[in-house]
C-alpha cells in the first residue's frame, strides 16, 4: 500500500493522526509540501500573541472521539494555558501559533507510531504541480523539482485560495492584500496612520485586536458591504445532539427525504430538550440586520455565560453535521442557504472570542473604531492614501487599507492549481460550485458526475462538499474516520 498527503496543513496533521490509530497493514505514506512551517497551514503559522484560536479547546481537538486531546495538550504546557485564559468564557484562547505548535507535535507522533508498526513514511518538502490518473493505473504526482511518484491513493490536502482583492488594489502603495503575518504586515504601519481594513469578519477582527495591542493611535475603520459583524462566543456546555445525528442524516438521505423541511422538527427536537422556542432563537438571528453592531456587541457580552442555549445548539448542530448535511441536501436547497443566508451563518458559526469583542468595544467607546456598512467603492486618492465611497456617507479616507476578505471558501489555493486544473482535465476531478473538489459525502473519495475514484480523495479547505462558510478543525475532524477507511480500503 503507498499512499499520499499533497499537503501537510491542519487536514493531513488530523489524518496522519487518524491513520496511525487504525489497524492496517504497513504501507508507505508519502507527504508533500513545500511549507518551510510543515502541519500548521496559514492559519496556525508563527505570528503576532494577539493573533488566537477562535474555539475554546474542547472544540479544537485534532483527534476524532477525543475531545480533550487539544485541551490535555495544552494542560502540559500550564504556562500557555494560564497566560492565555479568556476570563468570560473560562477557557484558555492561545495563540495560533501555539495551536500549530500542537498540531505539528501531534503529527510526529503520529508519524512516530507509524513507522514504529512498519510503515515507511517521508515528508517532502515540494510542491505538486500535477497528476496522471489514466484508469486502472496506480496515481502519477508530479512535483515541481521535476520528480514523479506512483502512488495507490492520494489525498489532497491543499487547503483554501487566496485572500480576494474586492476592490482591486493590489499592487497599489499603502495597500496590504494578505494581512499574515500580521507581526508582519503591521510592522509597516505607522502609529497614527488612519486605517481602514476591508470586511468585519474574524479577520477583520484579528487586525483590530492586533493594531491595538501595539497601541496604535490611528482610526480604525472597519468596511463592509453589510455591517455584519461576528456574534460574540458563548460559554460551552456539554451537548449531545439526540435527534439530529450524523445516522438519522444519512437515513433520511438513503430514503430520498433529507429537505431542510425534514431537518427542521429535528432541530427542534433538540432546542426542546433544552426547552428552548426556535422563534426566540430566529427574532435573535433577525436583530442581526437592525441592531446597532457597538450595542449588539455590547449585549452579546452580558450573555457569553447566558442560560439560553439555543444559539449555541445550532452553532454546534451546523458545525458539526452540516458539511455532510450540505453535501446531501438537494441542490436547489444548497444553493438558496448558499446564496441567501451565507453571511448570517458565517456571523452566526465563526464568533468572535469574548476577549477579542471586549477589544473592538473598548477601541469603539474610546472613538478609535468606527464599522462603516454600505461600502461601494474603495480607490488610491490622487496625492497617496485612498479614498472610500459608502451609501449614504460623506467620502472617507484613509492611509492604509488592509484587506481582511478571505478567500472564497473551498476555492482552489494558488498553489495547488496546477494539480487541480491536471485533474480536472483529465476528468479525474470536477470542481464544485465554489471552485473546491468534489467529493462523495461520506468517504470524501473525489466524483465525477457522481461517480467516486476510489484512488482520489480530499480532506478540508478543498474538499467541495464541506460547508460554504470558513471551515473548522472540528468539522474536518468528523471526516477523518470516512476518509482514512476509504484510504485503506481495498488492500
Ligand atoms: C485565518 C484563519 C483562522 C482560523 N482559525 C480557526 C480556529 O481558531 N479554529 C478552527 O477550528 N478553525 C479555524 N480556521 C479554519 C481551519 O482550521 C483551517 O481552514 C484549516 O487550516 C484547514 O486545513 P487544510 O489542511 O485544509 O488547509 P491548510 O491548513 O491551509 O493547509 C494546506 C497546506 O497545503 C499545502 N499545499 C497547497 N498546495 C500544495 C501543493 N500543490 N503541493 C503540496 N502542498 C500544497 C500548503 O502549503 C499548506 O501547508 C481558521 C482559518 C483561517 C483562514
Amino acid at each position: 500500500m503507498d499512499v499520499a498527503i499533497v499537503g501537510a496543513g491542519a487536514a493531513a496533521a488530523c489524518l496522519v493522526d487518524a491513520l496511525s490509530r487504525q489497524e492496517s497493514e504497513p504501507g508507505r505514506l508519502t507527504v508533500f509540501d513545500p511549507s518551510p512551517q510543515p502541519w500548521r497551514g496559514q492559519p496556525y503559522a508563527r505570528d503576532l500573541e494577539q493573533v488566537r484560536v477562535n474555539l475554546p479547546p474542547q472544540q479544537m481537538s485534532a483527534r476524532h472521539g477525543d475531545d480533550a486531546h487539544f485541551a490535555d495538550w495544552l494542560r502540559s504546557r500550564p504556562k500557555d494555558a494560564a497566560r492565555h485564559l479568556d476570563p468570560q468564557l473560562n477557557q484558555p484562547l492561545p495563540p495560533r501559533a501555539v495551536y500549530g505548535d500542537y498540531l505539528e507535535e501531534t503529527a510526529e507522533a503520529a508519524i512516530g507510531t507509524l513507522r514504529g508498526r512498519g510503515w515507511q513514511v517521508q515528508l517532502i518538502a515540494e510542491r505538486v504541480t500535477g497528476a496522471e490518473t489514466r484508469p486502472g493505473a496506480r496515481v502519477e504526482l508530479h512535483t515541481a523539482g521535476g520528480a514523479k511518484h506512483r502512488v495507490d491513493r492520494a489525498v489532497l490536502c491543499v487547503g483554501a485560495g487566496s485572500p480576494r482583492d474586492v476592490y482591486r488594489l493590489a499592487g497599489t502603495p499603502g495597500f496590504v492584500l494578505d494581512p499574515y503575518p500580521l507581526a508582519d504586515t503591521l510592522d509597516g504601519i505607522a502609529a497614527d496612520a488612519d486605517v481602514a481594513v476591508v470586511g468585519s469578519g474574524l479577520t477583520a477582527v484579528d487586525v483590530a485586536v492586533c493594531l491595538a495591542a501595539r497601541e496604535h493611535r490611528g482610526r480604525i475603520t472597519l468596511l463592509s458591504r453589510h455591517g455584519l459583524l461576528p456574534h460574540v462566543q458563548q460559554r460551552g456546555f456539554p451537548f449531545q445532539p439526540k435527534h439530529l445525528s450524523r445516522a438519522r442524516l444519512l437515513e433520511l438521505a438513503e430514503q430520498g427525504q433529507l429537505t431542510l423541511h425534514q431537518l427542521k422538527p429535528l432541530f427542534g427536537a433538540e432546542l426542546a430538550e433544552f426547552g428552548e422556542d426556535p422563534e426566540q432563537l430566529a427574532a435573535e438571528i433577525g436583530a442581526a440586520w437592525t441592531e446597532h453592531p457597538a450595542e449588539r456587541l455590547r449585549r452579546q457580552l452580558g450573555e457569553v455565560g447566558s442560560e439560553q442555549r439555543a444559539r449555541r445548539v445550532l452553532v454546534r448542530l451546523v458545525r458539526s453535521l452540516g458539511p455532510l448535511a450540505l453535501g446531501l441536501l438537494p441542490e436547489r436547497e444548497r444553493k438558496e442557504l448558499q446564496e441567501t443566508h451565507f453571511r448570517i451563518v458565517s456571523s452566526l458559526c465563526s464568533p468572535m472570542v469574548p476577549v477579542n469583542a471586549a477589544t473592538l468595544l473598548a477601541l469603539h467607546d474610546a472613538g478609535q473604531l468606527e464599522l462603516v456598512e454600505g461600502v461601494e467603492r474603495i480607490e488610491p486618492a490622487l496625492g497617496g492614501g485612498f479614498g472610500i465611497e459608502a451609501t449614504g456617507r460623506a467620502r472617507l479616507s484613509a492611509d492604509v487599507v488592509v484587506n481582511a476578505v478571505n478567500a472564497t471558501p473551498y476555492a482552489t489555493p494558488d498553489c495547488a492549481e496546477g494539480l487541480v486544473r491536471s485533474l480536472v482535465e483529465a476528468g479525474a476531478a470536477e470542481l464544485g460550485g465554489t471552485g473546491g473538489l468534489g467529493t462523495e459525502s461520506g468517504s470524501g473519495r473525489l466524483v465525477v458526475d457522481g461517480r467516486p475514484d476510489p484512488r482520489l480523495l480530499a480532506l478540508g479547505d478543498i474538499a467541495g462538499h464541506s460547508l460554504f462558510i470558513t471551515s473548522s478543525i472540528a468539522g474536518l475532524v468528523a471526516q477523518t474516520p470516512a476518509v482514512t477507511e476509504a484510504l485503506l480500503s481495498g488492500f
